[in-house]
C-alpha cells in the first residue's frame, strides 16, 4: 500500500521532477502537471490528498486553480512561491491555501509543512474532550478558559477568541484580513493594526502564565517558547505552530527577519494601544 497522493503542479521540469522524485522517495504517491489545466485534469481524476501548487503556471492563475479546488474539496494546499511574491501569497492563502513556501526551500521544511497540514487534515485539532491544546497552552472552549502547564490564563474575550482561531488551525498560516474578519468582523479586515497589538498582548499573557507558575517541572515550556508559538509571518500573518513539531526549536527562526520584526511590533504595539477598547 502506498503513502498519501500528492498533486505538485510546477512548470519548471527540472524543479517538477527532482521534487517529484524526492517526494517518492518519502512514500508519497505523486502526481505532477506542468500546467493549470494539467492540474485540474488530475485533480478531476484522482482527488490527491495534498496538493502543492506553484502560483506562477503559464495558462491559468494557480489562484485559479486554488478556488477551483476549493470549491469542491478541503483537501489542504501548499503554495510553492518566489520571494518577493507577497500579494500573490495572500491571494492564495484568502483563496483557500492552507500554507505556502518561499523558493528555494529545504526539503526538511518541505517535510514539516507537509506533515503539519496532513496532520490538521486528519483532525486532530481538538482532543477528546474538545479541547484545542499547543504544547502547554490549553483551551477550553466549553469553559472558555485557558490555562498554560494548568494555571489559568486571564483573557479578554476578543483574546480569547484570537487565541481560539489560532488554536483551531494549527500549522496554517492565516492571512492578517482572515484573522481581523474571524475575531473582529468583516469591518475590522484592513485594521491590522489592532491584530499587532492583540496578537504581542496574547503572546505577553501566555507566557507570563509559564513564569508566574514556577516552571513546575514543565521541561522546553518556558516563556520565550511559548511567545514563539505565534509566529508572524512578515507582510503575509501568523502562523501557530503546528503541535506535532514541538517543542524543540519553536522559538529559533532562521528567516532573518526576526530582529526586525519583532522592533516593528513593539513600535506598532505602543503607538495603538491607547486608542484600543474591547
Ligand atoms: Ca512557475
Amino acid at each position: 500500500m502506498s503513502g498519501p497522493t500528492l498533486l505538485l503542479v510546477e512548470d519548471e521540469p527540472g524543479a517538477r521532477r527532482a521534487l517529484g522524485e524526492y517526494l517518492e522517495r518519502g512514500g508519497y504517491e505523486v502526481y505532477s502537471a506542468a500546467t493549470a489545466h494539467e492540474a485540474l485534469r488530475l485533480w478531476d481524476a484522482h482527488r490527491a490528498d495534498l496538493v502543492l501548487l506553484d502560483l506562477g503556471l503559464p495558462d491559468l492563475d494557480g489562484v485559479d486553480v486554488i478556488r477551483r479546488i476549493r470549491r469542491e474539496a478541503t483537501t489542504p494546499i501548499i503554495i510553492l512561491s518566489a520571494r518577493g511574491d507577497e500579494r500573490d501569497k495572500i491571494d492564495g492563502l484568502e483563496a483557500g491555501a492552507d500554507d505556502y513556501l518561499t523558493k528555494p526551500f529545504a526539503t526538511d521544511e518541505l517535510n514539516a509543512r507537509i506533515r503539519a497540514v496532513l496532520r490538521r487534515a486528519g483532525g486532530r485539532d481538538a482532543d477528546a474532550r474538545g479541547c484545542l491544546t499547543l504544547g502547554p497552552i490549553e483551551l477550553d472552549p466549553v469553559r472558555r478558559e485557558v490555562t498554560v502547564s494548568g494555571a489559568l490564563v486571564r483573557l479578554t474575550p476578543r483574546e480569547y477568541e484570537l487565541l481560539k482561531v489560532l488554536l483551531s488551525n494549527q500549522g496554517r498560516v492565516l492571512t492578517k484580513a482572515r484573522l481581523l474578519r474571524a475575531v473582529w468582523g468583516l469591518a475590522y479586515a484592513d485594521e491590522s493594526t489592532y491584530l499587532h497589538v492583540y496578537v504581542n498582548r496574547l503572546r505577553r499573557k501566555l507566557s507570563d502564565a509559564v513564569g508566574s507558575n514556577g516552571g513546575g517541572g514543565a521541561a522546553g515550556a518556558g516563556a520565550a517558547s511559548i511567545e514563539g508559538l505565534i509566529e508572524t509571518e512578515l507582510g503575509i500573518g501568523y502562523r501557530v505552530a503546528d503541535h506535532g513539531s514541538l517543542p524543540e526549536s519553536s522559538a529559533s527562526d532562521t528567516s532573518g527577519g526576526a530582529p526586525e520584526r519583532s522592533a516593528s511590533m513593539t513600535a506598532t504595539a505602543s503607538s495603538a494601544s491607547s486608542r484600543l477598547t474591547e
